[in-house]
């Protein structure tokens, strides 16, 4: 079948977890057999690349497999995966949560609502500038889970788990991370940085919103995770993705950092194809979602990847 040669564009996908018969309220895990069936779906309409190859010139679409976050199933589903079937993948890790107990804190958040206590309505939530007052349904975990996570994401990663710490002892409830969504292990990451088909690129330390945070704030965690990251892999990190990555989660403070730090790329989640012209230090993704091997083709050629006919 012949490839819609006139953009040039390239695609960089992201995904963040590959598991199955997992809660997934923020609907983040791909079932590993989907997974294998994208992973057919790049092989076969566009060159399975990384993120270095982006700059060199192709026949064919360049289509880059990226996961956010450090999630352990990234290792023990996806990179077997990946490597039956040859298609590189890059794993943006936070550096501070590997091997970390609490993991992510909407992780922690999702258990919480899980086991809310049916008496109880409404969340308090003891935030340094005062007590925020939310209440929650009883239809839909996921509707609350969005008006919580709102609030908490403008704090700092410090206060927000130190807020969940707080709301779980009032409820006298678990607000420990699901076991599935455990952040990989320091040993685990050595493991990664072992297979051939893994880039590893940082994510940061904490998963920080860097937006609005002093240029030295931001420079001081956007390094660190890099020297963390090439301190236990012993190699160089040069690829970066920005936490939550749309518009309102960096600024040209995060960018400036990036770059001087020696970062050849940087991802966004900002929705796009990478044209050849594209900032290497903002490069927009598009998310994949659960989609069988049809959907995931549709999705291609909405993208314009695949021809139109
Ligand atoms: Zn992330």
């Amino acid at each position: 079948m012949p490839i819609d040669m006139k953009s040039g564009d390239s695609l960089i996908l992201f995904y963040h977890r590959i598991a199955q018969g997992v809660d997934d309220p923020y609907k983040l895990c791909v079932t590993p057999a989907r997974f294998a069936a994208q992973l057919d779906e790049i092989s076969r309409y566009g060159e399975p690349s990384t993120l270095a190859e982006l700059s060199v010139p192709s026949l064919r679409p360049r289509i880059v497999v990226t996961f956010d976050d450090g999630y352990a199933d990234n290792l023990i589903n996806a990179v077997p995966i990946a490597e039956a079937k040859g298609v590189p993948i890059t794993i943006f890790v936070t550096s501070g949560v590997l091997g970390r107990d609490s993991g992510f804190w909407w992780d922690r958040l999702s258990t919480l609502l899980r086991s809310r206590p049916s008496s109880i309505s409404e969340i308090t939530l003891p935030v340094s500038q005062g007590t925020v007052r939310i209440r929650l349904g009883s239809a839909s975990r996921r509707r609350d889970l969005q008006s919580v996570r709102r609030h908490l994401l403008a704090l700092p990663v410090t206060e927000i788990h130190r807020v969940l710490d707080a709301v779980s002892e009032q409820w006298g409830t678990s607000a420990a991370p699901p076991i599935d969504a455990r952040p990989l292990t320091p040993s685990e990451f050595v493991q990664l940085t072992n297979s051939e088909m893994v880039t590893i690129g940082a994510h940061t330390v904490d998963h920080v919103r860097l937006r609005g945070l002093p240029a030295g704030e931001q420079k001081g965690n956007i390094v660190s995770s890099k020297e963390e990251l090439e301190r236990l892999s012993g190699q160089a990190i040069l690829h970066f993705a920005y936490p939550f990555g749309g518009q309102d989660s960096f600024d040209d403070h995060s960018v400036d950092a990036v770059r001087s730090a020696g970062f050849e790329t940087a991802c966004t989640t900002i929705p796009g194809n990478a044209r050849p012209m594209a900032d290497p230090h903002r490069l927009p993704r598009r998310m994949v979602k659960n989609w069988s091997r049809l959907h995931f083709r549709l999705a291609l050629g909405r993208w314009r990847l695949v021809p139109h006919h």
